[in-house]
């Protein structure tokens, strides 16, 4: 038998229930994984209310790292003992193990350890695709990034200033703050008493930026696009205040020919070879230092529910992980 985190309606922190279960064997082209360590997403909250697709019951989690103790027919690529990392699972890897098609997997360097890799992969992966691919940050590039001292925002905070640019963050207290400028941030602001694009003004001498990183979707949507240089681009890949709805177009040519995308992890890594393109750059920032994954919070599995009042309450920073 194995723990798993079972939901059996969308809801609060309390529809999470630990249950007793056998794990099945890999069917063909999957793997099962021995979970060493369990990453926690904000999305896991999401899925848990129902703001995304959730079909329960069901597991929650997409995310873990640990050792490979079964494949199923015709997996080649990976053996028994094998450490491994993933961050696109089907729902399910808040347990003991996770059995996964193989292709969602990839080999952990011996560099990093399974803490690091549960706390990083998804979160360090989306970081890897907004910045370097949805917009191509470049050296003295400046940047606003909401949410700066988050799990997200703090791998996006060092790898940005790895890159030269100066990162405007924003937070919502001092501690936040310190977290942040520790990141890499050249400035913050706190967006709870502070207006934003007021404080980018200053900041730019009246330039403003060419590009805003928004995770918190409904609160911040009007003041990002306030902003954006001519022609900047709004990443709106977030919810955390709620969803942005009922958006007007003609408020994109008021701003200046403004462009907004909403991106996601599964439309960047979406091929092989682009997920092993995307690990690849996200192993070299973290072997080289250049980015360290900060596990701020650790809750056992048992603890799940209680580790996502602490991430819906914003009393997290840095990465959460469920140990096992
Ligand atoms: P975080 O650790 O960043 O936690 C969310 C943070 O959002 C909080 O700590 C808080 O920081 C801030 N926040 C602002 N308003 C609210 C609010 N009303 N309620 C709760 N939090 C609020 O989480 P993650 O690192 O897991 O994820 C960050 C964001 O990135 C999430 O919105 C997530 O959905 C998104 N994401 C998107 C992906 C994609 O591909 N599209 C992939 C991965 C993550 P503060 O207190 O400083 O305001």
């Amino acid at each position: 038998m194995a723990r798993q985190i079972l939901f059996n309606a969308t809801g609060g922190p309390e529809v999470l229930e630990v249950a007793d279960v056998t794990p099945r064997d890999p069917g063909p082209g999957e793997i099962r994984v021995a979970n060493r360590a369990v990453g926690l997403n904000f999305i896991d909250i999401y899925v848990r209310t129902g703001l995304y697709p959730a079909n329960p019951p069901s597991g929650l989690g997409t995310e873990g790292a640990g050792v490979v103790e079964a494949v199923g027919d015709g997996v080649d690529d990976f053996a028994e003992g094998d450490r491994v990392a993933y961050a696109q699972a089907p729902l399910g890897s808040y347990a003991d193990f996770t059995v996964m098609p193989v292709d969602k997997a990839i080999a952990l360097p011996a560099a990093i350890d399974f803490e690091t890799a549960a706390a990083g992969m998804l979160k360090g992966l989306t970081v890897q695709y907004l910045i370097r691919q949805t917009y191509a940050i470049g050296e003295d590039d400046t940047i606003l990034f909401h949410a700066a001292a988050g799990g997200v925002g703090s791998i996006a905070c060092q790898w940005a200033h790895a890159l030269g640019a100066h990162v405007i963050g924003t937070v919502s207290n001092e501690d936040k703050a310190s977290t942040a400028h520790r990141n890499g941030a050249w400035m913050t602001i706190d967006y709870t008493r502070e207006s934003v694009p007021e404080r980018v003004r200053e900041l730019t001498d009246g330039a403003m930026v060419p590009v805003v990183y928004d995770s918190v979707g409904k609160d911040t949507w009007a003041d990002s696009l306030a902003c954006l240089a001519k022609r900047g681009l709004m990443v709106s890949f977030g919810n955390a205040s709620g969803p942005v709805e009922g958006v007007n177009l003609a408020e994109l040519n008021k701003g200046g020919s403004l462009f907004v995308t909403r991106p996601s992890l599964n439309g960047y890594a979406d091929t092989r070879e682009r997920f092993e393109m995307m690990c690849d750059d996200l192993f070299a920032v973290i072997e080289s230092g250049d980015v360290k994954i900060r596990i701020g919070q650790r809750f056992g599995l048992e603890q799940a529910a209680d580790a996502h009042r602490a991430l819906a309450n914003r009393e997290t920073t840095g990465s959460t992980i469920l140990t096992l």
